[in-house]
């Protein structure tokens, strides 16, 4: 997922909400949204299995030209499917067999029809040919395409970026993160004197005899559509390994040449120690056959998986700043730190519609104060954590609207993190919560999710139904207040003021000075009994919980 977006979000978050607050649900999409978000028969009848995607990039021209293979099985009978591509992309044919099948396109989708049933079970392929002037993103990472630009020495320098907006719109694929290839070989070909690196391993390169290099590159794990990159500049390269959980993992780091020598004492500083935190948090790099890769770029970054995309410029913060105001994120880069964190959680496990995204940008957002916690000890995180809530803006759900290629409100980055560090602070036992952060790598190892198998999961590990936490927090926009009654009698008593019907959440309270206990809320008034609780010596634990307190008579 793009990177957490301090100032460049905010802008789009308030206009989110505003168009989620003043405009009713129906009218905001239309057929091409549902063509684009929804798992029509069309789309179910065929398991993808694997891509060749072969592609020709001329830079000064702007233009690619080229073909993808698919190939599938067949889960039912049928006779036509749908892919996609954008429809600036011209469709030069559709062979299946050694015959050019017809389509129909509608908006971005594209209808082939076979000239018989494929039947079920049926291993079987086809091949797109397509070319055209590909979308030019304009402010890369945060729309998507092609960002064509140029080194300080005035060579070509090319990524793409296409999270949200979908890879359809630079090459043809079934572009629903449901389904995910079970690897893929991806051949860019590119004027002599210039570098391509995707994601995988590099297979090799070939001169094409007219000027052009076609490297290879393969990906041994399912990749989700938008995580394929081609990043095309006057590289260098240097590697290195990491001794991990799974054995030996390598390091390859492809950098404009300029930036060579920044690049080797920057990268030692930050990589290995967020290998060596996350997989203490998540469990072993979930790609070891595919290595790990930064890749420099001139937008800012991207999960791009096994070739991470990094724009950070070789600084620490986010562009040398410090999103949470407290100082801890000034300590590490966190392009580096941020986007290898979606490795676990958006590459590893990934939401099988994109409304699901905060299960990428959440747990990636606590990603960050969980390295704190490992390099800088707990408290360290849990201030990080603290201080991204000034971003937080409550005006929409992190969660988007299913089936419409939908994301929820940016508050999934900071308030998920907040949500996270919170059910970490109600389970109240730190290995517990380290388990199930690796227990969730592990039971969805290279599988697509949604909502219910993650919050499930969590509550069936902790011990205890975190579902209404969860619900409040991600499908709601307020956040809940803890509202306290102080009776003259001394008694007192407590309940919570949510959305959800059922909610209840333990929290912490105590006496001033004293340590703090739980209590279990719920909607209802209920007696809270901590001798000697007043109105004045009451305190919350409003530094882990994301909580309003209100305290009457
Ligand atoms: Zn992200």
């Amino acid at each position: 997922m793009k990177p957490s977006l301090i100032l460049v979000c905010l802008l789009c978050v308030t206009v989110t909400a505003a168009a989620q607050l003043f405009v009713p649900a129906n009218q905001l999409f239309g057929r091409a949204d549902s063509l684009r978000g929804q798992l029509t028969p069309l789309r179910t009848c065929y398991d993808i299995s694997y891509y060749h995607l072969d592609v020709k990039v001329d830079p000064d021209a702007r233009h690619i030209s080229g073909s993808n293979l698919f190939r599938f099985t067949a889960v039912e009978d049928f006779s036509r499917l749908q892919f996609d591509l954008f429809d600036n992309l011209r469709i030069d044919s559709v062979m299946y067999n050694g015959q050019e099948l017809p389509f129909k396109r509608e908006y971005n989708a594209v209808f082939i029809d076979f000239p018989a049933a494929v039947a079920k079970g049926r291993i079987d392929s086809f091949v797109v040919h397509y070319s055209g002037h590909p979308v030019q993103a304009k402010r890369a990472p945060w729309d998507g395409g092609f960002d064509f630009k140029k080194d300080s020495n005035g060579k070509h320098w090319i990524a793409t970026a296409c999270q949200g907006l979908g890879a359809s719109v630079w090459w043809p694929n079934k572009d629903h993160q449901s389904d995910e290839v079970d690897s893929m070989l991806i051949s860019i070909s590119v004027p002599q004197g210039l570098t391509n690196v995707s994601n995988g391993r590099f297979r090799g390169r070939e001169d094409l005899g007219d000027g052009y290099t076609r490297f290879n590159w393969f990906v041994s794990n399912p990749i989700n559509n938008y995580n394929v990159a081609v990043n095309i500049g006057d590289y260098v390269h240097f590697a290195d390994t990491f001794h991990g959980e799974n054995g030996v993992l390598d390091l390859d780091y492809w950098v404009l040449r300029e930036n060579e020598a920044k690049a080797k004492p920057h990268f030692r500083a930050n990589v290995k120690p967020m290998l060596r935190a996350f997989e203490h948090w998540f469990g072993p790099y979930p790609f070891y056959e595919d290595g790990y890769k930064l890749v420099e770029t001139a937008h800012l970054g991207m999960e791009h998986q096994s070739a991470v995309a990094y724009g950070n410029k070789y600084q620490n913060g986010y562009l040398g700043r410090d999103g949470s105001g407290t100082g801890w994120g000034n300590k590490w880069d966190f392009i580096i730190i941020h986007e290898s964190g979606h490795e676990w959680f958006g590459n590893n496990i990934t939401a099988s519609d994109i409304a699901d995204m905060w299960i990428h940008e959440s747990f990636t957002n606590y990603s960050e104060s969980l390295y704190i916690d490992y390099h800088f000890g707990k408290r360290a995180g849990q201030e990080y954590v603290h201080g991204n809530r000034r971003g937080i803006q409550n005006l929409a759900p992190i969660i988007g609207t299913y089936h419409v290629n939908h994301e929820g409100s940016g508050d999934m980055y900071n308030k998920g993190g907040v949500l996270h560090n919170m059910v970490r602070t109600i389970i109240d036992d730190d290995e517990k919560w380290r388990q199930i952060l690796r227990g969730l790598n592990k039971q969805f190892y290279h599988r697509t999710v949604d909502y219910g198998d993650i919050v499930d999961y969590i509550s069936k590990h902790a011990g205890r139904d975190l579902s209404s936490v969860y619900a409040q927090y991600v499908r709601h926009a307020n956040i809940p207040t803890l509202e306290f009654y102080f009776n003259p009698d001394g008694k007192v008593f407590c309940r919570w003021i949510a959305d959800e019907p059922a909610f209840n959440m333990p929290i912490r309270i105590r006496t001033k000075g004293s340590k703090y206990q739980f209590i279990q809320p719920t909607r209802q008034l209920t007696p809270v009994s901590i001798p000697g609780l007043t109105r004045s010596n009451l305190e919350v634990d409003t530094f882990n919980f994301y909580v309003g307190v209100l305290v009457n008579e």
